[in-house]
């Protein structure tokens, strides 16, 4: 087979990030050693780091690389050594703003429950055994972003905060293809969660998700479910969904409740996509789900299965190498199988590795598929 040249932006940021990405980078050397990849990384500061570095969050060169590369992977940015920066430079204001400028509409999210772990769910394990969906949140409209926005003082002296949610056909049609396109290659089954009982943006999202499936998508079965009852499925019977698909406010909680189902923060990956360019390639952020752990930072701790999982989807959703991430996948699985834990994963009381030793117990794991 021929080497796959890829170019990727390695953004570890702060805190856990760079214990993780070390992992994450350690393995991506391996399969370049080892698999027929040729992924060059090029490390760049973000976060804190780039606050320590350029005087912002997003420095002006880890933008103009991040445009250029095929993927970013992201670690985790912030932590108390910038607690008293301004609020719009803070370093979580760098992977907003890296979002925006890159338009990544598209958030994945997948839980998935490993059978080795299952008793770290606080759900009975009959109701997750073999648990899998992928949550597809759109991340840049809505009411996070929606217009008008502020806090007024009315005649009265009372203080009214009021802000909008809006999606126009475009930014539901779009986040829906990429839903639609996900199902494709899983179980083939979309449920589309919004409150159209109460909200017009709701009523519309439904109309638009319907159209769109009846014109390009109906070999996907498509459900429809208000996202109250949605999140309450999600502990009575999480396993009737493949993938969901809501807009960026009900997708912040239905996917952090999604992630909780597993009961491991330290093992989900997610990824960030934009819009599809000409030659076929989208602008792609792969990141963990969890923060900069500023509580075990520089203890050689952190769990980095989630970091390796986002390796995992890069592989898969913007390099086009399903079969390494598959190989990644199993890996993960297998590591588990065989009992290593880190700490945030490990039973009271039990023995569990470093940082550096599940990256090792990974690589060798590889080297035994
Ligand atoms: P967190 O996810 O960093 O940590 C929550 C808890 O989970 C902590 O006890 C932590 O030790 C543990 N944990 C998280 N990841 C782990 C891992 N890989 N291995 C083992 N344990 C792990 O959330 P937080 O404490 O609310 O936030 C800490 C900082 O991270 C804040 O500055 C916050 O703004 C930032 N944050 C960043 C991102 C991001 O970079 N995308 C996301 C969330 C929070």
């Amino acid at each position: 087979m021929t080497k796959n040249s890829h170019h990727i932006a390695i953004l570890a940021g702060d805190g856990i990030g760079p214990e993780i990405m070390a992992e994450a980078q350690r393995v991506i050397t391996w399969l370049n050693d080892n698999a027929d990849t040729a992924v060059d990384m090029t490390p760049t500061p973000v976060g804190g780091a780039g606050i320590d570095a350029a005087g912002v969050p997003l420095p002006d060169d880890t933008l103009d690389l991040c445009k250029k590369t095929d993927a970013i992977l992201f670690g985790s940015v912030g932590g108390p050594k910038w607690d008293n920066v301004a609020y719009d430079l803070r370093p979580e204001a760098g992977l907003l703003e890296l979002r925006k400028k890159l338009d990544l509409f598209a958030n994945l999210r997948p839980a998935k429950v490993y059978d080795a772990l299952i008793d770290a769910s606080t759900l009975k394990p009959d109701i997750v055994k073999g648990l899998d969906i992928l949550i597809v949140r759109e991340l840049t409209g809505g009411v996070y972003f929606g217009q008008p926005r502020g806090i007024e003082t009315l005649p009265d002296g009372q203080r009214r905060g009021f802000n909008t949610q809006v999606y126009t056909t475009h930014e539901i049609e779009r986040v829906a293809e990429v839903a639609f396109d996900m199902a494709r290659k899983r179980a083939k089954r979309v449920c589309s969660a919004e409150k159209a009982n109460v909200m017009e943006s709701g009523k519309l999202w439904r109309e638009e998700i319907t159209a769109l499936h009846g014109e390009k998508h109906t070999d996907i079965e498509l459900t429809h479910m208000y996202a109250d009852n949605c999140a309450m499925q999600l502990l009575r019977n999480p396993a009737q969904f493949d993938v969901i698909v809501t807009d960026n406010l009900f997708g912040d909680i239905l996917s952090d409740e999604a992630a909780m189902l597993t009961g491991s923060l330290g093992m989900l990956p997610s990824a960030s996509l934009g819009a599809e360019r000409k030659d076929g390639t989208r602008p792609a952020l792969f990141e963990p789900i969890h923060g900069s752990a500023p509580d075990i930072a520089g203890k050689g701790i952190a769990n980095p299965l989630a970091m390796i999982g986002s390796v995992a989807m890069m592989f898969r959703y913007a390099l086009n190498r399903g079969d390494i991430a598959d190989k990644l996948e199993n890996a993960i699985a297998a590591v588990l199988d065989k009992g290593y834990r880190t700490a945030d994963i490990a039973e009271q009381g039990a023995k569990y590795i470093s940082t550096t030793d599940m990256g090792n117990a990974l690589i060798a794991t590889l080297e035994d598929i």
